[in-house]
């Protein structure tokens, strides 16, 4: 008989295990345990075993930040050894933050971790937690996708490519610029993988706690504004643009500010608003003066995987040179060079 394949949950917080309070729905210690195990699917013949360790305090996913995903990744790789897969139950509004996070701090990760969750509470009787839940686990026992990914609606996305699409829909997450990694409908089918580059062992790399900044460009903006927050405060920035890597009128004030905070010792990356395609830095004048003050494409990344990998490259002290070069290059399947 074969070997039952063992996984171990964590559950951080997020709806898909609150409880209903005078307040709305709120975490609760303890609670999702009752919840599993009035689940009997979870448990017939054909389902993996599980453990079920449950982080302290449970978060609403807005309130998760570099301590939390330390925490995580921290136990995943305690744990790393004794399982075949991880399922991460998260909040929905910043998993594809925490996704991009873990996939640059567990490297060379050969093991599924899937993060999940749901936009209705599993104690609801219309919750989409059950699948999600039920999937997600049969995903990380079958072991095909080795890496950090988000499990929602039927999809498993690669993490760093994830973003959430909908306040309130049930398939609230997609992967606009990379195709799901597997579709789950009857049956579940995984894609054609488009693998990520693993050479040695696996390794742990926490984050410190660096200033990172996100700016997103609109028309009338006054960059001057922005002066000391970036020249001064920040060592990471995330520049949202336009289209392919544009940013509003010639002579504007921005680029002495990209100047001047690339020679602090900040690095600004160059991503797109638009969901869907890439910068392509230089396509139009207005792109290429930020390659000239210093500013880095993003290429096709989302801005959740650039905050993380800018969190990930500072926090192993490299300098910004490096940083620049890295930021450009995929480390871990999160961006593809037009
Ligand atoms: N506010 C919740 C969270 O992100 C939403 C959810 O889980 O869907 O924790």
């Amino acid at each position: 008989m074969m070997k039952k394949k063992k996984i171990c949950l964590i559950h951080t917080g997020g709806t898909i295990g609150m409880t209903r309070s005078e307040d709305g729905y709120i975490p609760s210690p303890g609670y999702l345990r009752g919840l599993l195990d009035g689940i009997a699917d979870l448990y017939v013949d054909g389902m993996p075993s599980f453990d079920l360790y449950e982080l302290s305090p449970l978060l609403d996913s807005s309130n998760m930040a570099v301590n939390e995903w330390n925490m995580i990744g921290g136990r995943i790789a305690e744990l790393y050894s004794e399982y075949d897969g991880f399922v991460i139950l998260h909040g929905t509004d910043t998993m594809a933050y925490t996704a991009s996070s873990l996939s640059f701090m567990l490297e060379n990760l050969d093991k599924p971790v899937i993060l999940t969750g749901s936009q209705i509470p599993l104690c609801e009787i219309r919750s989409d937690g059950r699948d999600n839940l039920i999937t997600s686990i049969m995903i990380a026992a079958e072991g095909v996708v080795r890496e950090v990914c988000l499990y929602f609606g039927g999809k498993l996305l690669r993490g760093n490519r994830a973003t959430k699409m909908s306040a309130d829909g049930l398939l609230a997450f997609a992967s606009p610029n990379m195709h799901p990694l597997a579709e789950a409908g009857i049956n579940i089918r995984y894609n054609q993988p488009i693998p990520i580059r693993r050479s040695g062992k696996f390794s742990f790399h926490p984050f410190s706690e660096v200033p990172i900044g996100v700016l997103k460009v609109f028309p009338g903006i006054n960059f001057s504004l922005f002066d000391v927050v970036m020249t001064e405060k920040l060592r990471g920035v995330v520049l949202e643009t336009f289209g392919a890597g544009n940013i509003p009128g010639e002579g504007n004030s921005l680029l002495p500010i990209i100047k001047a905070a690339f020679a602090a010792g900040a690095v600004i990356t160059v991503c797109s608003q638009c969901p869907q395609g890439t910068v392509s830095l230089g396509a139009y004048a207005a792109s290429s003066e930020l390659v000239r003050a210093g500013a880095v494409s993003g290429f096709d990344m989302t801005t959740e995987a650039a905050v993380a990998k800018l969190y990930y490259l500072f926090s192993l002290g490299y300098d910004k040179e490096q940083i620049k070069r890295m930021m450009e290059t995929d480390l871990r399947g999160e961006l593809t060079r037009a």
